[in-house]
């Protein structure tokens, strides 16, 4: 009997998260519960650990926190079809109505009532996760449940590195965090000619090298300008990634751009930031937003991409049982490590 089951939860309005015995969720008809394997801490667990405004705006106290996640269907609500108990999976913690213009034209990933497991809704830093039959994402027996455990934010740099044409093309990506890391992989993986890194942790540029052919730069010590004098090119970087949040990674790419250039945004600056607008025009430049994953192209891009050989193991630093999260959590708020996996047995 399934009757309770440990959970990490937002208990107190203060730093920290707490693990406690939470009751097994209930599913409805339309849902599938899934045994948790293993789960990835984002950096969003990091401002919900931190109790930051953002955090203290958006989450509701008591909430089990997570979102990225492994695991195993142990029960099929009575209407679901196409999926079975006992198969493994992960899946799209975005939950989406199909009220809007958007879900209805089949762009799920724009749906403006978009809610987040972990964020707004139960999430999956548990033994048991109840999630709607949609969002469930099969794993083949090639994708093992580590990675199946980040395959959201390796979605969000398959999102982003596939928003425009990148064969051929030169990329500048700015931030090397495990998102821009896993970005500077893909963009290898499908074609780029040059793919240049920018961070200020030397750390980061160093797990940038170790995962993918990448050239990493670091812009506190190092000017970019030398950087692409070195590699002869010879007006600028076709397609920029902004992967930091960092204004002044922002403006250095719009710089080091070619006139037509394009970039797809994925960091999310703290509050307004100033940009340079008449640049922007002047250079027509094409800036995109990116949030999230697409529903569900993304994901299939993405095990396509695993199954035929792209590989982002390396972007792993560090596994831990969940009775340590603790440490999991001090490692990644100490910002040079790369992915934290839990293991949750
Ligand atoms: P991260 O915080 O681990 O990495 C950001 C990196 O940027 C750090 O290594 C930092 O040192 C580096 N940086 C700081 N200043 C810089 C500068 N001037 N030039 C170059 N690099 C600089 O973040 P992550 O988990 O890899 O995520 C990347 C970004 O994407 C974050 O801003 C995150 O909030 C955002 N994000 C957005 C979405 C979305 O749906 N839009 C989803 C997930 C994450
Ligand atoms: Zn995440």
């Amino acid at each position: 009997m399934r009757n309770d089951m440990k959970a990490l939860a937002k208990s107190k309005p203060e730093t920290g998260l707490w693990m406690e015995r939470r009751p097994v969720p209930e599913i409805g008809p339309d849902d599938v519960l899934i045994r948790i394997r293993k789960t990835g801490i984002c950096g969003t667990d990091i401002h919900i650990w931190n109790w930051d405004d953002w955090a203290a705006r958006t989450v509701p106290l008591g909430l089990v926190t997570g979102h990225e996640f492994a695991g195993e269907i142990v029960e099929l609500g009575r209407n679901v079809t196409g999926l079975s108990v006992g198969q493994r999976c992960s899946g799209e913690g975005h939950l989406i109505s199909n009220q809007s213009r958007q879900s209805r034209a089949g762009k799920f990933h724009l749906d403006p009532a978009t809610r987040g497991i972990g964020v707004n809704e139960q999430g999956a830093f548990a033994q048991y996760l109840c999630l709607p039959a949609f969002n469930v994402v099969p794993l083949p027996d090639e994708i093992d449940d580590e990675i199946g455990a980040i395959l959201d934010p390796l979605g969000n740099a398959v999102h982003t590195a596939l928003s425009f044409d990148l064969v051929g093309e030169d990329v500048l990506i700015t931030g090397a965090g495990p998102i821009g890391i896993m970005a500077a992989a893909v963009a290898r993986h499908v074609g780029a000619r040059h793919v240049v890194i920018t961070d200020v942790n030397q750390d980061r540029l160093d797990l940038a090298a170790q995962v993918t052919d990448v050239v990493p730069v670091n812009v506190a010590r190092q000017d970019l300008r030398d950087v692409v004098a070195g590699l002869k090119m010879k007006q600028g970087f076709d397609v920029g990634m902004e992967m930091s949040g960092n204004q002044a990674a922002l403006d250095q790419m719009i710089e080091h751009l070619v006139m037509g250039g394009r970039i797809a945004m994925l960091g999310i600056p703290p509050g307004k930031s100033p940009v340079d607008w008449s640049r922007i025009v002047f250079k027509a430049i094409t800036l995109k937003g990116v949030y999230g994953r697409e529903i569900f192209e993304t994901w299939y891009k993405m095990i396509a991409m695993l199954e035929n050989g792209l590989d982002v193991r390396r972007v792993i630093t560090h596994r831990f049982q969940v009775e340590d999260f603790r440490d999991g959590f001090e490692v990644m708020r100490a910002g040079s490590s790369g992915k934290v996996v839990l293991d949750w047995g």
